[in-house]
């Protein structure tokens, strides 16, 4: 049995799950039959057909919700307007406009018993107002208004004061909105809202009146220029008193019972307009089982896409490779150092991997310095050793070029043929190479990302490997895949990405975690400094070059200013090289050089013939001179955490103690040293990470580059990992039972999860 309450307006809102239990659908009446003061409520039968029932009932509630918001009562051109500026172009785009917070309006407080810090509301009478002057000089205009229990100041700091003289009149009875501040012994409020009551009028009826506004828990939505928070709040409980019903939960039930989770549509419901029980505090933590279940449908919905991209690849045919142990053995024995024990321990995961007739696809998350670059070219032995070619793709050139030296080191002994692969490579020289690839003479090709995925052809492509993937669209490895027959695919990020974040943007890559930095290195001591003690950090960096160590001096490159940041780059070495360090070879390098300069720099400064190198950001990955032991961050506030943990990765590669000093603004705020002590706190890369993701949100932390990262409405994967996690789990076993989503219920799901990830699902063939 359920218990349901009237409304306010008289009418009966029946919950989602009755709904359900009775099978009713928008549209169809409901009978209630009176007997002795008892109704019983039963659903007329209507003549559906029962095959194609719901296939039409999903069209038609499709439809409902793709409706122009414009069609809804009360929103005229100008208010369609103001929504489109907050993304809401249909009714299902307004479901989804969520509130920022709540007020508590289920009763009216007295003035005694206004709580500072609280949204409060509260009945009173206008006792004065005028404008004053503040002590500062400024007008601002001030209301006292009271009751039988006390009176209470308010204040506007912007107004049109002949218009508030008008309004804010002696003895005028309101309801009055805002939130109470304290100062001192006294108590104020800044801006409120009010509701004017007529003489006479009885406040009770008035409120009724009202049920949007008063009498409930409402919703604060978030607003734009020119929406009034009224208006909108109106709009919304028309758009959910109408339209919610048409929302439905594909979740399976079976899901939705295990995690206790509403109806989609009640959940929806009570989110914009909560019970009067619902606790505030929860509503506003947005903790409740009403938040959770859109988070979680939001979450349910990416994680299956995800697994079914997985999925996909999974059934795709790829070369199973055979470890013969030919290159791969000689190789280790000829290296200066044995792996660790996470390199070997990742290195099994991938050999694993690669022997299943299937494609693998495997992200290596190692921090800056764990040795990445040994286990790709393990990696890629083992695919020579099987007669197949590997493609390593670097995000820059120097990096592809430090890359191919190292490398060629290895393969020359091995006789392993390597080709660089660079748009510097060129002429005569690039048609023998690209030749070489297509005879399949060469088996190891070194480039740059873009040059590699487009212009080459592969005799016989096994794998490809994308270092520094954190850089790309996530997007863009489905290139690759063209290539070869399904090479196997490895990509390696220094960015310790978080795991909800990793699971969100490469949930369907397997994972492994080198998660050991090699033996016999002590990690960079770090220190924020500020501007006066810039002679100290010259004193320190002279004694490091006197001793033999070199240095790199970083100076931010920000996109927007790239030309004035460049100019600094270019100042500071010159200031460098003339005023502070006439002793010392000061080099420069950006990203504006030409390729050849940059590597004459690079190199240069390798075979220690530049002491100081003053550097962009072009250096943040990758770079390997284990004899630069300190480096100085010019204006370290405008980096990311993560970003300036991999700059500091270029030094302390060496045995001899590193270090890093952090510059940073005289005028810092608090909160931006705060930031930069985590630096000197931790080496962790994923402490970094997380306090990175805390500070700046995701899309923020990947870059703005960063395709594909999928836009949540509701859900956030800071605060709802938990259920991130559930959601996912859920979604991974609801594919590994059904994989082509076909049977049963099922169906529907499949085609709303092609509905919410439009083309997305194309690149991996399940579309
Ligand atoms: P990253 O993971 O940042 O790409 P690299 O692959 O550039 O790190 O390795 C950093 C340095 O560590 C290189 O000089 C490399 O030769 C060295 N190295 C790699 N593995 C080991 C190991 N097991 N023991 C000692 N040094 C290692
Ligand atoms: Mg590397």
């Amino acid at each position: 049995m359920f218990v349901l309450k009237v409304s306010a307006d008289g009418s009966l809102p029946l919950p989602g799950t009755v709904l359900e239990a009775l099978g009713l659908e928008p549209g169809d009446e409901v009978r209630i039959e009176v007997r002795d003061g008892t109704g019983v409520l039963s659903p007329t039968p209507t003549t559906r057909d029962a095959g194609s029932g719901n296939a039409v009932r999903n069209a038609v509630n499709r439809k409902n919700l793709e409706t122009p918001i414009r069609f809804i009562k009360g929103v005229g051109p100008k208010m369609s307007g103001l929504l489109a500026r907050k993304g809401v172009a249909t009714i299902e785009d307004a479901l989804y406009l969520l509130p920022n917070h709540y007020e508590d309006r289920r009763r009216l407080r007295t003035v005694a018993q206004l709580r500072p810090g609280c949204t409060e509301v509260f009945c009173a009478v206008v006792r004065s107002g005028e404008s004053v002057a503040s002590k500062g000089g400024r007008q601002l205009f001030e209301a006292v208004v009271g009751d039988d229990t006390g009176t209470i100041v308010m204040k506007w700091f912007n107004f049109n004061p002949r218009q508030m003289k008008e309004i804010w009149k002696r003895g005028k009875r309101g309801i009055f909105t805002g939130e109470i501040v304290q100062y001192g012994s006294r108590r104020e409020i800044h801006h409120p809202e009010a509701d004017w009551i007529d003489d006479g009028a009885d406040i009770a009826a008035l409120m009724a009146a009202d049920p949007v506004n008063f009498g409930r828990t409402v919703p604060v939505y978030p607003l734009t220029e020119g929406l009034q928070q009224k208006a909108l709040r109106k709009v919304l409980k028309c758009v959910v008193d109408s339209h919610v019903s048409a929302v439905q939960s594909f979740v399976p039930s079976a899901i939705r019972e295990r995690h206790s989770l509403m109806l989609l549509s009640d959940a929806l419901r009570e989110v914009h307009f909560p019970a009067n029980e619902t606790d505030i505090d929860l509503l506003n933590g947005r903790a409740t089982q009403a938040h959770r279940t859109i988070v979680f449908d939001e979450f349910f919905f990416l994680q299956l896409g995800l697994a079914m991209k997985k999925h996909g690849t999974f059934r795709e045919k790829g070369i199973p490779f055979r470890v013969t142990h030919r290159y791969t053995r000689p190789l280790l024995k000829t290296l200066p150092f044995r792996l660790t024990a996470a390199q070997k321990r990742v290195l099994t995961e991938i050999k694993d991997d690669m022997a299943a007739p299937h494609p693998m696809h495997r992200l290596i998350q190692g921090d800056v310095g764990s040795g990445k670059t040994m286990v790709a070219l393990l990696a890629a032995l083992l695919a020579a050793e099987n007669d197949c070619q590997t493609a390593i793709m670097a995000p820059t050139e120097i990096l592809a070029e430090q890359h191919y030296h190292t490398i060629r080191r290895s393969c020359d002994h091995l006789g392993v043929p390597v080709a660089l692969l660079t748009s510097r490579v060129a002429g005569k020289e690039r048609a023998l190479v690209l030749k070489a690839i297509a005879s399949g003479e060469v088996k190891i090709v070194v480039g740059t990302h873009a040059v590699i995925q487009e212009k080459v052809e592969f005799n016989r492509l096994g794998l490809g490997i994308i270092d520094e993937q954190h850089r790309f669209g996530v997007l863009q490895r489905g290139g690759l895949g063209k290539k070869g027959l399904n090479p196997h695919i490895l990509v390696m990020t220094a960015t310790p990405i978080p795991r909800t974040l990793a699971m969100t943007v490469y949930g369907d890559l397997s994972l492994s975690v080198i998660d050991e930095i090699p033996p016999g290195r002590s990690p960079v001591a770090t220190k924020v400094c500020c501007e006066a003690h810039r002679a100290t950090v010259y004193r320190m960096l002279r004694d490091e070059v006197r001793a033999g160590r070199q240095a790199y001096f970083i100076c931010p490159l920000v996109e927007e200013s790239e030309k004035s940041d460049l100019k600094a780059a270019v100042a500071m070495a010159e200031h460098l090289s003339r005023e502070i360090f006439p002793e010392f070879r000061v080099g420069l390098l950006h990203g504006r050089l030409k390729p050849e300069e940059k590597e004459k720099v690079m190199r240069s400064f390798s075979l220690r013939e530049i002491d100081i190198l003053v550097a962009t950001t072009v250096i943040e990955v990758g770079i390997d001179v284990p004899n630069a032991t300190v480096m100085v961050v010019e204006h370290a506030e405008r980096f990311g955490l993560t970003q300036l943990h991999q700059l500091r990765g270029r030094v302390g590669r060496g045995t001899v103690q590193s270090r890093c000093i952090l510059l940073a603004d005289g005028k810092l705020t608090s909160d931006a040293v705060r930031r930069l002590r985590v630096l000197e706190e931790t080496t962790d890369g994923f402490r970094i990470a997380e306090a990175d993701l805390e500070l700046r949100g995701p899309g923020d932390f990947l870059g703005t580059r960063q395709a594909g990262l999928p836009d949540f409405r509701v859900a956030s994967i800071l605060r709802d990992g938990r259920i991130l996690e559930e959601a996912r789990s859920e979604a991974f076993a609801v594919v590994e039972r059904d994989p082509c989503l076909s049977s049963g219920e099922n169906v529907l799901l499949r085609e709303e999860l092609l509905r919410r990830w439009g083309g997305r699902l194309e690149l991996a063939g399940i579309a």
